[in-house]
């Protein structure tokens, strides 16, 4: 697998760091449990679509765009990345914001993420829940075409297969860190949700002979739904890199049991993983992902399905910047 004949822009701080969580491996009395820290990536207040962003926006530069076009959730932290990945690059970012979340707060619509964006003084343009984003995105490259602009449009959660590599770059960086600290693990843990950080994940990790299970955690989609996009990405992506046929139908696992009500709805499972972390570890997670993923891996340990013995990865995705926008919605 070759990922140096691919555009790129370099936006993130890599590698992030790979480290024990020893307080709360002690508080749960289960496996050893690990954290890679996708929340360090750096761009304005770091996550999993810089490591994306580094790619797309390696096309977008090698294509000559002046004008990224993208689309996420009110609160989304792609949309937020990529923002300020636009200014980085002296770019345009013309936003589409979809209402996903039934009866926001005051905060939910202003704060957190959407906030941030405003700072980095992209173009927002909210659309009710449902709104074909692909009609949409096409309509505002034509604008910014007619305007003599050259415009590149990146697909919600940038879960395409050239996104995907920043994910399998993630994989294979896990790989050396894993190898250098002489650590054997059993389980990498991770929020499943446009596809992409899974996709790029089991890409980086089999096509580099690794075997290492991948437990996803979904947080929209039910299981089919979500794995049989996982496994489609992957397979596209795995073909991109030069490893076709790396990635197994079975290999793609998403446990879609911790979303609760629906997508960005709390819980009260995230709530306390949310809580623990922070008073555990010092460690910010958010509602939306990270805070269900973690959720999902606590019961996976009070269940008995990870074991004392045995080391687990819980890769942070980041998206703490959420937290604000969820203020009134978690019960401290
Ligand atoms: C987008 C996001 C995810 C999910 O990653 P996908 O590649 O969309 O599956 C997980 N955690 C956070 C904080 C995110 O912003």
């Amino acid at each position: 697998m070759q990922l140096s004949k691919f555009a790129r822009v370099s936006l993130a701080h890599l590698p992030t760091p790979l480290e024990h969580l020893p307080r709360l491996s002690e508080h749960l009395g289960g496996p050893d449990i690990y954290v890679k820290r996708d929340d360090c990536t750096g761009l304005a207040t770091g996550g999993n679509k810089t490591r994306k962003l580094e790619f797309s926006m390696g096309e977008a530069v090698e294509q000559g765009a002046d004008t990224i076009i993208t689309v996420g959730a009110i609160q989304s932290n792609h949309v937020r990345q990529t923002a300020a990945a636009a200014c980085k690059l002296g770019m345009a970012c013309e936003v589409l914001l979809e209402h996903r979340v039934g009866q926001p707060s005051e905060t939910y619509t202003t704060s957190g993420n959407v906030f941030l964006d405003k700072i980095f003084g992209a173009n927002l343009r909210e659309h009710p829940g449902g709104t074909d984003f692909d009609v949409e995105m096409g309509a505002i490259a034509e604008e910014v075409r007619a305007k003599g602009g050259t415009p590149y449009i990146i697909p919600g959660g940038a879960s395409n297969t050239v996104g995907a590599l920043g994910y399998v770059g993630c994989g294979i960086e896990l790989l050396e860190q894993l190898s250098e600290q002489g650590l054997k693990i059993d389980h990498l843990v991770t929020a499943t949700g446009s596809a992409g950080t899974h996709a790029g994940l089991a890409v980086g990790l089999r096509g580099s002979g690794s075997d290492i299970p991948i437990l996803g955690i979904g947080v929209n989609a039910p299981q089919d739904v979500q794995e049989e996009r996982v496994y489609d990405l992957a397979v596209d992506t795995a073909e991109l890199v030069g490893a076709p046929g790396c990635v197994a139908r079975e290999d793609i696992i998403a446990d879609c049991n911790y979303i609760g009500p629906g997508y960005g709805e709390p819980t009260e499972s995230m709530n306390e993983a949310v809580l623990m972390l922070a008073r555990l570890e010092g460690l910010l997670f958010d509602p939306v992902y990270s805070g269900k993923a973690l959720a999902g891996m606590i019961d996976y340990v009070r269940q008995g399905r990870f074991i004392k013995g045995q080391k687990i990865v819980f890769l942070h995705t980041g998206g703490s910047a959420g937290l604000f926008a969820y203020a009134d919605a978690l019960a401290l």
